[in-house]
C-alpha cells in the first residue's frame, strides 16, 4: 500500500493508475477506523480497479467550541487496517498541505445545509464541502463512497457533486452498528461505561418510530414526542436537536406521506452522537444510494 502525505505525489499515483486504466474508488475519512470506515473501504474495493483512502481531521469543518484538538487519531493502526482491507494508497496530508498560507476559498451549499447539523454546527457543510472539493480535484475518483451514518453529509455532498458537475458518482453506504445498535463512530471511544449504555437510547427512540409507522401512525408531532420522550427519559442524554425532515429535500414535514429522515444529535457527556433512520410510510423502501437529489 502506498502512503502520501503531498498532493503531489497521490497526483502522480493517480495519474499512473489512470495511465494503467484503472478505475479510482476514493474513500475520504478523517481516520481512527472502524468496522464502518472497513465497509466503505470493502465496497470501494468491489466497486473499483484502485482504492484512494485520506486520512485528514479537517479542521475547517470543526467550529471553535468543537472537539477538533482531541479528535482520536492513530495513524499506524489506521495504515494497518487500511493495508489489510486491500485499499491500493492512502492519503494523509498535513494541515499545511491542504491549507497553505493565504487560502482563501470555499464552497457552500445550500439549501440543505440549514437543518440538523448545519444549524448546530455553523460552518461544518462548508468546511466539508469546501475539503471534499479539494480531495475530489486531487484524487480524481471515479466513484466516492460515503456513509449514510452521515445521512445529511451525504446529501449535501450528492447535491453539490450534481450543481457543479463534477465527474463522478457517489455511492451511499448503510451505516454500520455495534451488536446492541449503537452506530459506530469514532467518537465512541470518548464515552464512559454508563454512557455507552444510555446510548443505546437513540436506537430504541429510532426503532419505536418505525414501529409506530409501521402501525399506521403518519403524524410527525407524534412520532416526534414518542422519540424525544425515550430520549429525554434517559439522564445521561442531552438532546441537541430530533427533526423528520422531507427526503432528499431536507424540508420541514407535518404529515408521512412518503420517506423521511428521522436524525438526531444527542449528547452524552463531552460526547456528541449522531444517527439517523429513514421512516417509509406503507412499508416502501427507500435505499439512500438510488436517491436522485
Ligand atoms: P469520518 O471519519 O467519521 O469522517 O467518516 C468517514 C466516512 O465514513 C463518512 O462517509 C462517514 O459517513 C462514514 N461512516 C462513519 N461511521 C459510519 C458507520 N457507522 N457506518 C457507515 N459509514 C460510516
Amino acid at each position: 500500500m502506498l502512503i502520501h502525505q503531498t498532493v503531489e505525489e497521490i497526483r502522480q499515483t493517480v495519474k499512473k493508475a489512470r495511465s494503467q486504466g484503472l478505475t479510482i474508488g476514493f474513500v475520504p475519512t478523517m481516520g481512527y477506523f472502524h468496522e464502518g470506515h472497513l465497509v466503505l473501504m470493502r465496497e470501494a474495493k468491489r466497486l473499483c480497479d484502485f482504492v484512494i483512502v485520506s486520512i485528514f481531521v479537517n479542521p475547517m469543518q470543526f467550529g471553535p467550541q468543537e472537539d477538533f484538538a482531541r479528535y482520536p487519531r492513530d495513524l499506524e493502526r489506521d495504515l494497518d487496517l487500511a493495508g489489510k482491507a486491500q485499499v491500493d494508497a492512502v492519503f494523509s496530508p498535513t494541515t499545511e498541505e491542504m491549507y497553505p498560507a493565504g487560502f482563501s476559498t470555499a464552497v457552500e451549499v445550500e439549501g440543505i445545509t440549514e437543518s440538523l447539523c448545519g444549524h448546530s454546527r455553523p460552518g461544518h457543510f462548508k468546511g466539508v464541502a469546501t475539503v471534499v472539493t479539494m480531495l475530489f480535484n486531487i484524487v480524481s475518483p471515479d466513484k466516492a463512497f460515503f456513509g449514510q451514518k452521515d445521512a445529511q453529509q451525504a446529501l449535501v455532498i450528492k447535491r453539490m457533486v450534481r450543481d457543479l458537475q463534477m465527474p463522478l458518482e457517489i455511492v451511499v453506504v448503510p451505516t454500520v452498528r455495534e451488536d446492541d445498535g449503537l452506530a459506530m463512530s469514532s467518537r465512541n471511544i470518548f464515552l464512559n461505561p454508563a454512557e455507552r449504555k444510555a446510548s443505546l437510547c437513540l436506537k430504541k427512540s429510532m426503532e419505536t418510530a418505525g414501529q409506530m409507522v409501521a402501525g399506521g401512525e403518519f403524524e410527525v408531532s407524534k412520532i416526534l414526542s414518542a422519540v424525544r420522550e425515550i430520549i429525554t427519559n434517559e439522564p445521561l442524554a442531552l438532546i441537541d436537536y430530533v427533526e423528520i425532515l422531507s427526503l432528499p429535500d431536507l424540508k420541514p414535514v407535518a404529515n408521512l406521506s412518503g420517506p423521511v429522515l428521522l436524525a438526531m444529535a444527542v449528547r452524552f457527556g463531552k460526547t456528541r452522537l449522531i444517527d439517523n433512520t429513514v421512516l417509509c410510510p406503507g412499508g416502501v423502501s427507500y435505499v439512500f444510494n438510488d436517491v436522485k437529489i
